[in-house]
């Protein structure tokens, strides 16, 4: 049993000894002290269905024993920075990587977030094409340093940061989109971006291929090829940010941008699907930036290194994690899972007249509440009431959208249908009492 301090002191220390800018779920925060696979379980031994644990990238499940031991067999034997001298972890992990790309995209720079990944893709794109401009789309999240923080394009995540070179397109989202679902309407406004606010060439677009922290939108049929065709023809490289929906997580494929039919200049990862929603490490703070051997030629004009990205430890959890998806069948069961939690949810939306819309892929799911399904007035109070009562329930599930008003269904790849049922019934329950 836990004997370490309460949440209410935690919580005080909290207060007083960390950034103010530090924000929790929840009005009593959950004081969360150990994890098991799509388990949470707080300092009284209570268990959480971690249904959002995926945005940390677990992938496999809390505390994986197969990742765990990974971890702790190269922890005994080396950690060590990534530079310098060779070592098996890395390249080992670095050739099972490139393996799961298409193409021509071998390889791999690790960092150590996917701020970073982004940060370095963008400065790629930036160095391969001697061009500035590059292109994102509204209500993107794409990290929160200088240049990534450009290109995020919600208010709710930007500082004052220069936007230098920055452009933001209209964002191809099915539900509140001015188009619908017609992808290649909004790809015209890329077209136009270039024509009338660049030079007519430009660096890059850059792209989740389902936005994350945006609410869980996929991006509308049709769009990213007619983008990419776009983009290429001005000069630029494609970067599609697999932060969230690589590594299996939409379960039909196991990059996201397969589902749109394209094949990328460069893709970024973190979070082994790696580590989060979709993380590469499974928790560990591993990032990895990957494309084609003419690209990356860039980054031999200076000196260049990232101290931690891609160390002996985390790079050893990165294999285990691949390893994991494979022997335990992970993508097939975000398939079959997703689909079955989808179906669910698509149910209780003819239930109640709160759910205005249900979507996503695999085990990426969002449902966003309106109070008028016309308007498409964002019901942020319900939002919250409901994620408070899911938790006294045992239900833990995320929540995003720029108005707060969608959950995020991001749980480890290892979710059952029993637990997608429980989930389902409790929002059922929560929903039917309101
Ligand atoms: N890209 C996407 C799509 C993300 O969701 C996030 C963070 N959730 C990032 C980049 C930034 O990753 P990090 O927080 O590891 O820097």
């Amino acid at each position: 049993p836990y004997t370490g301090p309460s949440a209410v002191d935690i919580l005080s220390k909290r207060k007083e000894y960390l950034s103010p800018s530090m924000f929790y779920f929840y009005q009593k925060p959950l004081n969360v002290v150990d994890g098991r696979m799509q388990y949470l379980f707080d300092e009284n031994g209570r268990r959480y269905l971690d249904a959002f644990g995926g945005i940390a990238t677990v992938s496999c499940g809390h505390c994986h024993p197969d990742v765990v031991d990974a971890i702790v067999n190269q922890t005994k034997r080396l950690q060590h920075s990534t530079i310098l001298y060779l070592n098996n972890a890395i390249a080992d992990f670095a050739e099972a990587l490139a393996n799961k790309l298409p193409g021509n995209l071998k390889v791999v720079f690790f960092t150590n977030s996917g701020t970073e990944a982004n940060e370095l893709a963008m400065m790629i794109a930036r160095l391969y094409t001697g061009c500035h401009d590059i292109i994102s789309l509204r209500n993107a999240y794409h990290g929160n340093a200088a240049g990534t923080m450009g290109a995020t394009a919600q208010s709710n995540w930007k500082f004052n940061v220069i936007q230098s070179g920055v452009h933001h397109a209209i964002n191809p989202d099915p539900y509140r989109g001015v188009f619908g679902s017609e992808g290649e309407k909004y790809a015209k406004d890329v077209q136009d971006l270039i024509q009338f606010g660049t030079s007519g060439n430009i660096a890059g677009f850059i792209s989740e291929a389902i936005q994350g922290v945006g609410g869980i939108i996929e991006l509308a049929p049709g769009y990213m090829p007619a983008v990419y065709s776009t983009i290429k023809k001005a000069g630029g490289l494609c970067i599609a940010d697999e932060v969230q929906a690589g590594f299996a997580r939409t379960g039909s494929h196991f990059w996201g941008f397969e589902n749109h039919g394209v094949v990328p200049d460069i893709v970024t990862m973190a979070k082994v699907n790696l580590l989060t929603v979709m993380g590469i490490g499974n928790g560990i703070p591993l990032g990895a930036v990957v494309t084609t051997p003419e690209i990356a030629e860039v980054l031999t004009r200076r000196s260049y290194f990232n101290t931690f990205g891609g160390n002996p430890v985390c790079t050893a959890a990165g294999l285990a994690v691949l390893k994991v998806i494979e022997k335990e069948k992970l993508q097939e069961n975000a398939h079959v899972v997703g689909s079955h939690l989808k179906e669910r949810l698509t149910a209780l939306k003819d239930k109640y007249d709160l759910i205005g819309d249900v979507r996503g892929r695999g085990l990426m799911l969002g449902v966003e509440l309106v109070t008028d399904h016309k308007l498409k007035t964002p019901a942020k109070l319900e939002t919250l009431h409901i994620m408070e009562q899911l938790k006294e329930i045992g239900v833990l599930v995320g929540k995003g959208g720029f108005y707060g008003n969608v959950f995020r269904m991001t749980p480890p790849l290892c979710f059952t249908k029993e637990d997608a049922d429980f989930l389902v019934d409790a929002m059922d329950y929560t929903m039917g009492k309101m």
